[in-house]
């Protein structure tokens, strides 16, 4: 714990100069001794399978229909991975009327508390938060690569690198008290290098490459980038002993 607080500090320091990759590595290096990192992998405060339905981009009519809840009754959880109008995701936690939980993409508004069609009512923003549900941790961030200059929730590397050094000290501080394991983390985007694509519009972001690599969740789930091309082989990928999943337009995920 000594150790955590000590990096902790560390982390807080870096805040205003981590426009770079070199963040993530100087945390990495500065987390050795750190309990979050040294027991990932092991969640035990679940000991059976949860089942998940993941969403992204696209209004699947399979799930936009009144038979939802006889066709995915078992399911306990929903996670939105982004570019989904916010009434697919409210007709959704209202029928199956379990916690849904959702990063924005770069089609969605940007949140805005006061506006009403900012958010999906019923459901979790989980941009840059992180929530414990059902005796698993789950971490998220929002958001696209920029290629429209003032579009919402599009960014440079850069600044995602900076969003990314303002959330990593809350969740430095929120894993030691609730079990160690970062069990997901959601996204719009996916990692630079995985599942993305080399047009403007779907290069990953090289943040949560990093992220990936120092934090090592079990599950790192995205969208935005569709499976159906000739040149994005796979939906699933290991980086590290992280499983990353292409979740469009939806897939049930037991963790
Ligand atoms: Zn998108």
């Amino acid at each position: 714990m000594q150790g955590f607080h000590k990096a902790s500090d560390f982390v807080k320091s870096e805040v205003g100069n981590a426009r770079h990759k070199g963040f993530f590595k100087a945390v990495r290096s500065n987390l050795s001794d750190l309990a979050c990192i040294s027991t990932l992998g092991q969640n035990t405060q679940r000991s059976t399978p949860l089942k998940i339905l993941a969403i992204s981009d696209m209004v699947v009519d399979r799930l936009y229909s009144t038979q939802v809840t006889e066709r995915f009754h078992d399911v306990e959880m929903i996670l939105g991975c982004g570019d989904l109008p916010y009434e697919y995701l409210e007709f959704l936690v209202s029928s199956l009327n379990i916690p849904l939980l959702y990063v924005p993409g770069n089609h969605d508004p940007a949140y805005d508390e006061k506006i009403k069609t900012a958010h999906a009512e019923g459901c979790d923003n989980l941009d840059r938060e992180m929530r414990s549900v059902k005796g698993l941790n789950i971490a998220g961030v929002g958001g696209s690569i920029r290629y429209r200059p003032g579009a919402p929730n599009q960014y440079t590397q850069s600044q995602m690198y900076s969003r990314m050094s303002t959330f990593v000290p809350k969740l430095l501080w929120y894993l030691p008290t609730h079990g160690n394991v970062l069990d997901i983390m959601i996204a719009h985007s996916p990692p630079r290098g995985i599942h993305d694509d080399e047009d403007q519009a779907h290069v990953g972001f090289s943040a949560f490459k990093d992220f990936i690599q120092t934090f090592k969740p079990r599950y790192f789930l995205h969208g935005h980038t569709t499976v159906y091309k000739n040149n994005i082989v796979s939906p699933i990928t290991m980086l590290g002993t992280t499983t990353v999943i292409n979740v469009y337009p939806y897939r049930i995920i037991e963790i």
